[in-house]
């Protein structure tokens, strides 16, 4: 089929698809968390002691002990089969970013061979997956191949549903024999519990007499692309990259900004619904729903959980949006720039900390200045972006991500802190070593008669920093669409304890210098805190390149590749942090250095590979046949005495040339396989390969505007950007 023809018949089949029925929204106590193992439901399956033991568990984190283990995992595997789900599986997740399960049936068959159903607390506990096929930095050797699931008792168990049955899924983490974490879940707990343990000592100080457990908080907005199924499928660097490796710009792309906001095309609104549906019945609380920037991008966000479970359910929604897109013929793309020259896709992370006897400690409440707790807290976040801001960099790189951080659109590579002018404010008072009234909100009257006045909030919104505080949470707005948010989230939680113990080290010695008043002992740690951290806070322009020069005097890391930004994961703070808060080892933290760094030179190379491929197998004939058409055309318009411009051909001439002597010099490139070490050939991905890269689609992005559209191969970003 030539070019022309299946991108018609893919235009074809979509305006000829059935739509997918309209189905009226259930209600939602019809269908909230009917496929969760939730605390209700074990409390109507279990005997009264096992259950108040299992509520102690999840409320403070203390094991569980074998006798209730045992009663869980039998109600679970009777509520799971009445759910036609007749195996499980612990989920996991490894460092891919994935989600990774294996299943194993109920059945056993007993001593007269009959066929029982059997599920056991130790089952439930422990898992042992063969894991030597996961990545592990070298942690194992291959074959020393076991590693071990074990249970999370947190993160509720539920069932999935596919069309080839039922599974009843278990969130567990994944260890090496030796006891290494070898996933993302293991240290997002222990970062947790370092967050608590922290946190616990500077609320004694203060004088908090009950304080319960402290648990982090996340709420992850989802951006994302939806296409046709049929443009997609034509596209060989969508189906095995996730973006597009070459593609001329639409004639009108989002430069009107007619798609933010807009109202929701039907068929993606369907597609939504059905989503929706799918999500509450995971117990997964999706709450907004828009479409975005850039045409075909949309956005959903669940209301913020416990960090750990909301983890679990940002890979469920993952997972959900990608199969119902197929559903519904779409392929929905989560790479974070699937498109150059319009907007990429993020993931921003709200996360704030507390618990139930002080509440939320990044909350600053109406009157900040007189709220010290919260200065704390917050104080503590600033030190944490300043110290490790590095580190905050590093956990979002990816060679996705490298396309969205420092374009203007998304956050630059620079580290930095925004607080919003009320928060700043008091701050700055700080610095003097004062404790003021600052400006607040104030009312927002637009002296119309119809619109009630409202409270206004204390701080506009800053879109171009890093990490915003948005009036009570911070909003870590680098990360990219694609990844998992337990990154983001360890590292988080682990500057946050760092912090947490340094005022807590500071704050003894002031107590006691104050004679125990709180006041003056919080005024001098934080003014203390400030005069060292606060090159980390920056209220202005991000896009700006008078940022990135004050940036720089003030001592700020700009990273723009994740070549130059994993090697921190190495750095001898980093590993001091973790370490001494116990969420990773120093092996555990290679090993995830050596998994990454991998992981991007293998999409690289994934990405130059497919960039040789498409350009000789798909463009290089396209081409030359357009080119011959024009020799033949031109010759035969001559013996009719015409003569036609042949500019065009001349185009293609030099370009199809540059194109070809650009894809040599690339697969020279790719050839190459001897370096000093990871580092440099990381920076030999980022810095030559990307441009050789960048080389031959700059050629064939000119010969598309030139080759007659009829034999052009690939669907155009007009053609998957509009049409649905
Ligand atoms: P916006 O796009 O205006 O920033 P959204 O409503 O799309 O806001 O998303 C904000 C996210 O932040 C939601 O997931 C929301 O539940 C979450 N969130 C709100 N309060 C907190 C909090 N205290 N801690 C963590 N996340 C929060
Ligand atoms: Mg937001």
């Amino acid at each position: 089929m030539s070019g022309s023809e299946s991108r018609e018949q893919a235009v074809f089949q979509i305006t000829n698809r059935e739509p997918m029925p309209v189905k009226k929204p259930k209600p939602l106590s019809k269908i909230w968390a009917t496929d969760v193992f939730t605390l209700t439901k074990m409390e109507e399956a279990l005997s009264k002691k096992a259950y108040k033991a299992m509520k102690k568990t999840l409320e403070t984190g203390e094991p569980l002990d074998p006798a209730t283990a045992d009663a869980v995992a039998a109600a679970m595997k009777d509520w799971a089969i009445s759910k036609g789900a007749n195996y499980f599986s612990h989920v996991f997740y490894p460092l891919t970013g994935a989600s990774a399960e294996k299943h194993d049936g109920f059945i056993v068959s007993d001593a007269s061979g009959k066929a029982i159903t059997e599920f056991t607390g130790s089952l439930l506990i422990k898992g042992e997956p063969d894991g030597s096929s996961f990545p592990n930095g070298g942690i194992r050797v291959t074959n020393a191949a076991r590693g071990y699931t074990a249970w999370d008792p947190t993160s509720p168990a539920y069932i999935m549903h596919t069309e080839n049955g039922a599974t009843l899924c278990i969130p567990s983490v994944f260890i090496s024999w030796t006891g290494e974490s070898l996933d993302k879940k293991t240290p997002l707990l222990r970062s947790n519990a370092a967050m608590n343990e922290a946190a616990q000592k500077v609320l004694k100080l203060m004088g908090e007499e009950e304080v319960s457990t402290l648990n982090s908080s996340c709420g992850a907005e989802q951006e994302y692309f939806l296409i046709d199924a049929n443009f997609a499928n034509l596209r060989p660097d969508l189906i095995l990259s996730g973006r597009t490796l070459f593609g001329a710009p639409s004639a009108k792309g989002q430069e009107f900004d007619d798609h933010y906001f807009g109202a929701i095309p039907p068929r993606v609104q369907v597609f939504m619904q059905d989503v929706e549906e799918q999500l509450y019945r995971l117990g997964i609380p999706a709450k907004t729903r828009h479409n975005e920037v850039a045409p075909g991008q949309f956005e959903i966000a669940p209301y913020f959980e416990a960090a750990n479970v909301a983890a679990d359910h940002q890979q469920l929604i993952m997972t959900t949006l990608k199969n119902t897109a197929k559903k519904h013929g779409f392929a929905c793309l989560l790479h974070e720039k699937p498109f150059a020259g319009i907007n990429g896709s993020g993931k921003h992370v709200n996360w704030s900390v507390g618990n139930s006897t002080q509440g939320n400690l990044l909350d600053p409440g109406k009157t900040p200045h007189e709220n010290l707790n919260f200065l704390l807290f917050c104080g503590a976040v600033i030190r944490g972006v300043h110290k490790f801001g590095p580190l905050l960099r590093a956990v979002i790189a990816s060679a996705g991500n490298d396309h969205r951080l420092g374009a203007n659109e998304a956050p630059p590579a620079i580290l930095s802190v925004y607080l919003g002018s009320q928060i700043e404010g008091v701050f700055e008072q700080i610095k003097k070593g004062k404790l003021d009234d600052v400006d607040e909100g104030g009312i927002m009257d637009l002296g119309l008669s119809q619109i009630i006045p409202f409270a206004k909030d204390a701080g506009d919104r800053n879109r171009t920093s890093p990490f915003a505080f948005t009036g009570n949470r911070f909003e870590f707005r680098a990360v990219g669409s694609n990844q998992s948010v337990t990154g983001p989230l360890i590292a988080m939680n682990t500057m946050l304890a760092d912090s947490l113990n340094w005022i807590a080290g500071e704050l003894t010695k002031a107590l006691k210098r104050t004679k125990g008043d709180t006041t003056k002992a919080v005024i001098s740690v934080l003014k203390k805190l400030m005069k060292e951290n606060e090159a980390a806070v920056f209220g202005g322009d991000g896009y700006s390149a008078e940022w990135h020069k004050e940036a720089k005097k003030r001592g700020l890391k700009e990273l723009p590749t994740t070549a130059d930004a994993l090697p921190y994961l190495k750095d001898k703070d980093v590993k001091k942090l973790f370490k001494s808060t116990g969420v990773l080892s120093d092996v555990e933290l290679e090993s995830r250095f050596e998994v990454y760094a991998e992981q991007y030179i293998l999409s690289i190379a994934v990405e130059a590979r497919l960039v040789v491929d498409m350009a000789k197998t798909k463009i290089y004939p396209a081409a030359t046949r357009y080119l011959s058409d024009l020799a033949l055309a031109a010759a035969s318009a001559s013996e009719m005495g015409i003569n036609i411009d042949n500019n065009i051909a001349k185009n293609i001439g030099k370009n199809v040339n540059g194109m070809m002597k650009a894809v040599a010099k690339l697969e020279k490139a790719i050839a190459k396989d001897k370096f000093k070490n990871v580092e440099a050939h990381m920076q030999f991905c980022a810095k030559d390969i990307r441009k050789l890269m960048d080389e031959v689609r700059k050629f064939v992005d000119a010969l598309e505007v030139d080759v007659a559209s009829d034999l052009w191969p690939l669907p155009s970003y007009q053609e998957m950007l509009f049409i649905k």
